[in-house]
């Protein structure tokens, strides 16, 4: 992620990610390996990322709750930076 400054505000480019083949789930291109179901066999992928994903069908809950991640993974940065 690239953070820069215009103006006097804080502009912050997302990284690039890529979709797995395995679980379906968005991960960093930098990271070469999904760290959703890394380690995990088809069974867990199933039982620990599918299963709870699928009781959420309303799409406004997974804008939701993708922006609580989005704004949980700035704040760890922010953290980082300083
Ligand atoms: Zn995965």
């Amino acid at each position: 992620m690239r953070i820069f400054n215009i103006g006097g505000r804080t502009h912050v480019q997302p990284r690039e990610t890529m979709r797995c083949n395995r679980c379906g789930l968005e991960y960093l291109l930098e990271d070469t390996t999904c760290t959703h179901c890394k380690g995990m066999s088809n069974g867990e992928i199933i039982e620990k990322l599918h299963v709870p994903h699928s009781d959420q069908q309303d799409s406004n809950h997974k804008i939701g709750l993708w922006f609580l991640v989005i704004f949980i993974v700035i704040v760890v940065l922010m953290g980082f930076a300083f």
